[in-house]
């Protein structure tokens, strides 16, 4: 079993005083803190090999190349991306509101012809639907709602239950035989809800749809196979999974991959480039990678993985339960609203409330005098908010270093709210 107070000593941050009070930080949501390893792999690799990746003819080029392609694997076994036969099937993204533009471009540029045929798979026409859900972050709803506007394409969405599921249940209806793409959140960043994905995977691919997985809230939290769940495209960030900014991830079925176009031009993506023909692109995944690689930030986000695995997801997931058992007592706190499901099962600990009459900044300030931080405001998740006819709430959300005395301290500076603003 995981010594998780050990695993809290890891965090330098976390040794701080906010306010005169012990830093309790319930908002990992937003971005989780960073382990010293981490932080030490990040920095070690500006003092020892600091070098561009690919390409280089000196020895410092080809040490970081060596370490940013093992790094590309570590996150690969990780997520259960690797094919078998190496690491090609992670793109290497700025983060994943990145990878989603990367990939609502590519299937844009797929629907202008580009790509050839093996890119027709991915081409969208006026008739065709997208399917979103009222739960997406923006950073799904709004390329995909581009991509839509830009194709002629129907965007559609799954409604959610009254506690703010994904209605998965409804896949056979909201999913029709024109539709052509899927997007939705694994887990949603309000609710905590995690979507039941086998029926909307299922009947997806029964009408020939492509399954894209907005992970960035599963992946610090839950064991994650991509291949098990069968979607065919993910994106996540590093920074929410203990690993630094800056670097994020695009899963592709190798195949998929393949047949896709670019998204980006420039360099390090181009096989061979002429002034008077069209250029020859490079395989995946260093087609979908144009540019100088966020080097340094990648090899920390692979020692961010291994460091989790190392953990294992299975520990992390017992310990934050516990955790979420506490913050969800909020519910008996008079004038709180859970924005989410109340009930332990089938969440995570990242916890959505309103207190009836005060302003989420005035919670935030309230909390944040004691030395509790959370986020307030709408999450970059307006619908969601709508579907609870709200505009903004308040969010505490766990990481591996929280204990169940801080959730206690939480709920008590919650229940003191109400009367506070009275
Ligand atoms: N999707 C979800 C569910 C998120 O919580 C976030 C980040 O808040 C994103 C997408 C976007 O991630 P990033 O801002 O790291 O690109």
């Amino acid at each position: 079993m995981a010594d998780f107070g050990t695993i809290r000593n890891e965090f330098p941050i976390l040794k701080q005083e906010i306010h005169g009070r012990p830093l309790v930080y319930l908002d990992s949501g937003a971005t989780a803190q960073k382990p010293q390893c981490v932080i030490d792999a990040e920095s070690g690799f500006y003092e020892t090999i600091n070098a561009g990746v690919h390409r280089g003819a000196h020895e410092l080029a080809a040490r970081s190349t060596v370490a940013f392609e093992e790094a590309r694997a570590r996150m690969a076994r990780f997520v259960g991306a690797d094919d078998g036969e190496g690491e090609e099937e992670i793109v290497v993204t700025a983060g994943a509101t990145a990878g989603l533009n990367l990939l609502a471009t590519a299937f844009g540029n797929a629907s202008l012809g580009r790509g050839g045929a093996a890119a027709r798979r991915f081409a969208l026409k006026p008739g065709d639907e997208i399917v979103v859900s009222q739960a997406e972050h923006h950073s799904v709803l709004l390329p995909f709602q581009e991509l839509a506007a830009r194709t002629g394409a129907t965007l559609k969405w799954f409604d959610l239950s009254h506690d703010g599921r994904i209605l998965a249940d409804t896949a056979d209806d909201v999913i029709t035989e024109r539709t052509r793409v899927v997007a939705v959140t694994h887990v949603s960043n309000v609710t905590g809800a995690i979507t039941d994905m086998e029926p909307i995977v299922r009947r997806a691919h029964e009408v020939g749809a492509i399954v894209v997985l907005d992970a960035c809230q599963s992946v610090p939290h839950l064991p994650i196979d991509f291949h098990a769940l069968g979607v065919d495209f993910a994106a996540w960030s590093a920074h929410k999974m203990y690993g630094p900014t800056g670097v994020g991830f695009l899963y592709g079925r190798r195949d998929l991959l393949e047949a896709l176009p670019p998204a980006t031009f420039g360099g390090s993506m181009v096989e061979l480039a002429w002034m008077d023909k069209p250029a020859q692109y490079m395989d995946p995944p260093a087609r979908f990678e144009a540019g100088t690689q966020p080097v340094a930030q990648m090899i920390a986000a692979g020692t961010a993985a291994d460091w989790l695995g190392g953990i294992g997801m299975d520990n992390v997931v017992a310990h934050e339960r516990a955790i979420t058992d506490e913050l969800l007592k909020i519910v008996d706190i008079p004038g709180v609203r859970i924005l989410g499901p109340t009930e332990n099962v089938n969440r995570i600990g990242t916890v959505a409330f309103d207190v009836e009459g005060v302003h989420p900044h005035d919670v935030g300030q309230f909390l944040d005098a004691q030395g509790i931080a959370i986020r307030v405001g709408h999450h970059c998740a307006q619908p969601v908010h709508r579907h609870f006819g709200l505009y903004a709430s308040n969010r505490a959300s766990t990481g591996v270093y929280n204990t169940v005395d801080e959730a206690r301290q939480f709920v008590e500076a919650v229940a003191k709210v109400r009367p506070f603003f009275k």
